[in-house]
């Protein structure tokens, strides 16, 4: 054990804070997810890459270089999905301003309302990409948007849908 915390203390410190993330109430497996957009843990396309996986560096929609911030933000395909969900582009403009939204969730509870939502989508959005670079499935963005609002749900709070999907709650 002594040995364990002095190599994670080694590995994690000196960097990012992250104790905001758990303050959120996040289902863990998202909170798990934001703390890997924090490190830029997240094993995307260029850090695969970089380990000496044999798996093309760009992105399968776009062409580009997939980092963190492309996969989550730049995509064309998360584009079309943060759009869909109704999240503020100011929140999806990058990975910085993003977590800064996501930090200011602890602000007030409209806030951090605004903040669960944008990490559920965002972690969606993640599996999505996920499940098309390894298992080659698509998903629509509408089914993303779905499973965010149906995550965020499950811990108490609502999102607002637009478009096709009112019917369906009314
Ligand atoms: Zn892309």
């Amino acid at each position: 054990m002594g040995d364990l915390s002095r190599i994670l203390r080694r590995e994690y410190e000196p960097g990012p804070d992250c104790a905001w993330i758990w303050r959120l109430g996040l289902h863990p497996r998202v909170a798990l997810f934001l703390w890997k957009v924090v490190w830029d843990r997240l094993p995307t396309r260029a850090v695969l890459g970089g380990r000496g996986v044999r798996i093309p560096l760009v992105c399968g929609v776009c062409g580009v270089a997939e980092t963190v911030d492309h996969a989550l933000f730049r995509c064309t395909w998360a584009r079309a999905t943060w759009r869909l969900a109704g999240v503020p582009q100011v929140v999806w403009r990058g990975r910085d301003p993003f977590l800064q939204a996501m930090r200011q969730g602890l602000e007030s509870p409209l806030l951090r309302q605004g903040a669960v939502r944008a990490s559920c989508t965002a972690f969606q959005i993640w599996l999505a990409r996920n499940a098309r670079t390894f298992d080659e499935r698509r998903m629509s963005p509408r089914f993303v948007v779905e499973r965010a609002r149906v995550q965020a749900a499950e811990l108490g709070y609502t999102i607002p849908v637009g478009g096709t999907l009112i019917a369906r709650d009314t």
